[in-house]
């Protein structure tokens, strides 16, 4: 632990030298809890002093394997070379102007790659903005503007950010909602074609829940004043739902028929997670506006929406941004991003990730009753724990298999409606090495 270099260079290993959380963690928990409020949570409390590739370093010198990349967020690695090096050279030459005063160019090159690199061959525009809840919020501004239309229509599972408007967006209540209404106006909630739940079984699953949606839309709502849908191609804290296929081109399809903005939130998605720059290409849907952030910047904090020309354009000079949207810095490392993406062919690695963990995940369901689904694609993996011989969500389970994993140095994060999921997201770079060592992890823990 002599040198201070984070990022690859790290020793690619899971150690542990204390138990987890190590006592120099445990003090900074104690400091952190008379400092900051309980709402800001935390999944481990290991304080990290390095990370890199598959591995996150701590306090103590514990070197924990990864499957949560900050929450799908350092895909390249934390520290990634590219986006070190543009980050350091750019906080040397200038931390920000406001690109609304003084414009740069780094922020110009960002909206011309995602113009060109999200779905469709449509002109595009592109804005810069903090964070995902700030992207999909202002997709729908720029749906009611255009459209001239209020109703926004989410579906059930969804989770579109922590703000008025999209905590209304979120379809949970505890912990996003409970407490913090009165919500915003003209929010409505449709069925998502939930393939493990739907309650005639999978198979007529994408086919009913687009009908029950597009009949709430008509029948409840009415489709003329419908500005925006809003879905995540794979629900992220819902529990990585995959719709049912054909349900979500079903309902872009209705949208287009109806003059109903398309909005995919590929927040958590985007970026090769899925094992396509954007989940959405897999079954060829191309979003009106697609809101983008998470993998988008190795971590600084970044955010974008992109969308058909005729739409954007549509808003009034100064009607959009923000003061720090598209910081220099966080423009420069979603330069390295993109980079790394293409140069180490994440979209790859992160199918390869996939085909590594679902037939080791289907393997164990053989093995264990409690796991009731397996499911995702790339390196956006979860399983669904249920009470043996039944769909009854198991959280009890899924708590105590995290605090096993944790003990043992494998960090994993939880999602789900029902608190029963656990989610894989493992940086695209993690090494083979790890992360078989981390599915071991993993089974041991089920296996008690
Ligand atoms: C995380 C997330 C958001 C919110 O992003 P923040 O950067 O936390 O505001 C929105 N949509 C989806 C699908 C997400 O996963």
């Amino acid at each position: 632990m002599s040198n201070k270099q984070g990022g690859p260079a790290l020793p690619q290993e899971r150690r542990l030298v204390t138990e987890i959380p190590g006592p120099k963690s445990r003090e900074l928990l104690a400091r952190k809890q008379a400092a900051v409020p309980p709402g800001i949570g935390t999944t481990l409390p290991v304080f990290v002093t390095q990370a890199g590739g598959g591995v996150v370093v701590d306090i103590d010198g514990n070197s924990l394997i990864d499957f949560g990349s900050g929450i799908a967020v350092t895909s390249v690695g934390n520290a990634a070379p590219r986006v070190v090096e543009r980050v350091t050279k750019q906080v040397a030459d200038f931390t920000h102007t406001c690109f609304m005063v003084t414009p740069y160019e780094s922020y110009v090159e960002v909206c011309e790659k995602l113009n060109s690199l999200t779905p469709g061959d449509h002109e595009k525009r592109t804005f810069l903005v903090n964070s995902g809840a700030e992207a999909v919020e202002n997709a729908v501004k720029v749906a009611r503007l255009a459209t001239g239309r209020q109703a926004v229509v989410v579906f059930d599972h969804g989770y579109h950010g922590r703000t008025l408007l999209t905590m209304t967006l979120t379809a949970k209540n505890m912990p996003y909602k409970q407490g913090f209404g009165p919500f915003a106006p003209e929010v409505y909630r449709v069925p998502l074609a939930y393939p493990f739940r739907w309650p005639t079984g999978p198979e007529n699953c994408a086919e009913e829940a687009a009908a029950q949606a597009i009949d709430a839309i008509t029948k409840q709502i009415g489709a003329t004043n419908v500005a925006a849908v809003v879905i995540e191609p794979i629900a992220g804290e819902g529990g990585f739902i995959e719709p049912a296929k054909g349900f979500l081109p079903r309902i872009a399809e209705f949208c287009r028929e109806n003059g109903i903005v398309f909005i995919a939130d590929e927040v958590q998605t985007g970026f090769a997670r899925t094992g396509r720059l954007f989940a959405c290409e897999d079954e060829g849907v191309v979003p009106d506006i697609i809101a983008t952030a998470k993998g988008i910047a190795g971590g600084l904090p970044l955010a974008a929406v992109t969308g058909r020309a005729d739409l954007l354009d549509k808003v009034h000079a100064g009607g959009l941004g923000g003061t720090y949207g598209g910081n220099p810095l966080a423009c420069e490392a979603a330069l390295g991003v993109l980079e790394t993406i293409e140069s180490e062919d994440l979209v790859g690695k992160a199918r390869r990730i996939g085909e590594i963990m679902l037939p080791r995940l289907k393997a164990m369901q053989e093995r264990f009753d409690i796991i009731g689904d397996v499911r995702g694609r790339g390196a956006m993996i979860a399983i669904e724990l249920v009470k043996p011989g039944t769909k009854e969500p198991n959280p009890e389970a899924v708590a105590e298999i995290v605090r096993r994993c944790h003990a043992e140095g494998l960090l994993v994060l939880t999602a789900g409606t029902y608190g029963n999921v656990l989610r894989f997201l493992p940086p695209l770079v993690m090494p083979q090495h790890l992360l078989e060592e981390g599915l071991g992890i993993l089974e041991k823990a089920l296996s008690a």
